[in-house]
């Protein structure tokens, strides 16, 4: 699970103020990535629900926006890892919306009627005649932004102060601000500060597959890119997704 965490400068009146009383001039919004994500899930999922009896191409087209407005908005703040899981979740409910349509047909029958095989995918939702196709999550590029890679952190060194704040924030898990406070606001895979807007998540060192244990010494804040990258060298030895607490490895794809 990962999180942004922004801060929004605000008047006086809205300040946060660190331990001392001096006012911060920013306000700090975390918000949970995961939130965002059950969003565009609950909305893909009721869009479906409105077009049981449409032609497929009618479902197509109506999703391929949504799903090219949400990953285009959410690009430079989520991670690959984010937009595979949309992609298994929005699996499962065209299956069901296919199988719904066809209660006397096998699940296999209903696979082949609504997917085709292009190039190496066999999962490419389309109809066998027409060349219009449903867009992939995963298809959109993680759009990182350049930033001058200050000297500072955002959090102006004040760890204690930081880490209470998130600490008692409904969305932030204790395990963040402990994370951040242990690794002094830096990524333990990249080295640079956390900057304002960065995706955080929480990853093993030894992954959980390999028996690594769900402890603080066996966790690391990473930047969701730098998690991603590192995953996927955690990933060469054994060929063994890891499976992380928050994501469901249900990708049929
Ligand atoms: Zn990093």
């Amino acid at each position: 699970m990962g999180f942004t965490i922004r801060q929004l400068p605000v008047g006086k009146c809205h300040s946060g103020k660190n331990r001392g009383g001096t006012l911060l001039g920013f306000k700090t919004i975390i918000t949970p990535s995961k939130a965002k994500l059950n969003a565009h899930t609950q909305k893909v999922g009721q869009l479906i629900e409105r077009h049981k009896s449409v032609p497929q191409s009618d479902l197509i087209t109506h999703l391929n926006p949504i799903i090219r407005g949400w990953t285009n908005y959410y690009a430079s703040v989520v991670s690959k890892r984010i937009f595979n899981k949309a992609d298994s979740i929005l699996f499962s409910q065209l299956k069901a919306w296919a199988e719904h349509r066809h209660p006397n047909k096998s699940s296999q029958w209903s696979c082949q009627k609504y997917w085709q095989t292009i190039g190496s995918d066999n999962w490419v939702f389309k109809p066998k005649n027409l060349g219009l196709r449903l867009l992939k999550h995963r298809e959109t590029p993680i759009v990182r932004h350049t930033k001058v890679q200050g000297n500072r952190s955002p959090f102006d060194g004040d760890w204690v102060y930081w880490s209470s704040r998130m600490g008692k924030h409904p969305e932030a898990p204790t395990r963040v601000a402990t994370l951040l406070k242990m690794q002094k606001g830096k990524c333990a895979y990249c080295g640079l500060f956390f900057q304002d807007g960065d995706l955080m998540e929480i990853d093993h060192k030894i992954p959980r597959s390999k028996g690594g244990k769900d402890s603080y010494d066996n966790r690391q804040l990473l930047h969701g890119h730098c998690h991603d990258a590192k995953t996927a060298t955690d990933n060469v030895a054994v060929r063994v997704p890891e499976i992380d607490e928050d994501y469901l490895n249900l990708n049929p794809f």
